[in-house]
């Protein structure tokens, strides 16, 4: 069963696996939980499982409906082949589709418009149940979220949603209401450890990425690519070096060196606040007062993550960090620390 594939999360299973076993499956369910859990791999299960052919609670996974639920086209857009398993997500459509709307930064109400509210109307194609999985729901323009509610609160029989957020706390209240909540957590280090050596990731990387992954498959795999690994090293070190120059004219030209998509900026910057865990580590064990710059500067650089999360403008975010990281060089216990802090 497609069930038994996803890990680390037995809470999250067993309350989708109960319900389906019960036949008493909510309308919609709100996936909660950070990126690269599970969260989308569980939803897939669950759409598989409704629309199995074979008469199998949780999907057989043998029979052509299951199969067409989790093969997603290798064409734009990359949607499962089934046509009662709906996805939504940002820019996942070609403008086109979606009456010429590039979606930069949220998902749009043609999308929602378009791909979901078109076809709540009418019965699904070819299963009993029909299927929506809406990937980064926190990325729902609030003229989509409200052209969901009525749907929402009250499809069309057979019709489930399934709402994947990492940021439950910046959806609509309405939507949330209307949602019913199923918790994932970050992955157990075991688990992670189990995923990347199935994916071929060399063992003695393993522990590596694990540390700079938090309990994320999806990021751990990224970072393993050798490319990206390369790029981020480069970054760090550019970073590093930027901090030593004096005055702020190599920050400022770091933070402005290259267009940087945000998510690598993230992941590069979490490596980036590892080299602080690390000099923490090192100076506490040797019971240097430096563990405290330490400290800061990985809290200083966690800020700057945030920041770039939250929308903050990238270049100006790193060149406050480097000047905010270069003046923490003054810190001493017992001095208060007067940093001029890179908040959003
Ligand atoms: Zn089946």
């Amino acid at each position: 069963m497609a069930f038994e594939h996803v890990f680390g999360q037995p809470s999250a299973v067993a309350t989708l696996s109960r319900s389906l076993a019960r036949g008493r499956v909510h309308h919609a369910y709100r996936f909660e939980g950070p990126d690269g859990v599970g969260k989308e791999l569980l939803a897939l299960a669950f759409a598989q499982a409704l629309v199995c052919t074979a008469g199998v609670v949780l999907g057989c996974e043998r029979c052509d409906a299951c199969r067409r639920a989790t093969t997603k086209s290798t064409r734009p857009p990359e949607v499962p082949l089934h046509p009662d398993v709906i996805f939504v997500g940002r820019a996942l459509y070609p403008a086109e589709l979606i009456g010429g709307k590039k979606e930069a930064s949220e998902i749009s109400v043609e999308q929602i418009r378009r791909v979901v509210l078109s076809r709540a109307a009418y019965p699904p194609h070819e299963a009993r149940h029909q299927v929506v999985i809406i990937r980064g729901a926190e990325e729902l323009s609030s003229n989509a979220a409200n052209a969901l509610l009525k749907t929402l609160e009250e499809p069309r029989s057979g019709m489930h949603f399934v709402l994947l957020t990492s940021q439950p706390e910046v959806l609509l209240d309405t939507i949330k209401s209307r949602t019913l909540p199923v918790r994932f957590g970050p992955l157990p280090d075991d688990v992670l450890r189990t995923i990347l050596l199935a994916r071929g990731v060399p063992e003695e990387r393993v522990a590596e990425l694990s540390a700079l992954a938090g309990g994320r498959a999806s990021l751990a795999l990224e970072l393993a690519d050798p490319e990206r690994s390369a790029a981020r090293e480069a970054f760090v070190q550019g970073l590093l070096e930027a901090m030593r120059r004096p005055g702020l004219g190599a920050a400022v030209a770091f933070a402005e060196g290259g267009e940087r998509e945000r998510t690598w900026l993230v992941e590069s910057l979490g490596a980036f606040a590892q080299v602080f865990v690390e000099q923490a580590r090192e100076h506490a064990a040797r019971g240097s007062s430096r563990a405290l710059q330490a400290a800061v500067r990985h809290a200083l650089v966690i800020d700057a993550i945030d920041a770039i999360e939250r929308n903050g403008q990238a270049t100006l975010v790193m060149s406050g960090l480097v000047a905010s990281l270069k003046a923490a060089r003054q810190l001493r216990p017992g001095k208060p620390p007067s940093i001029p802090i890179a908040r959003r």
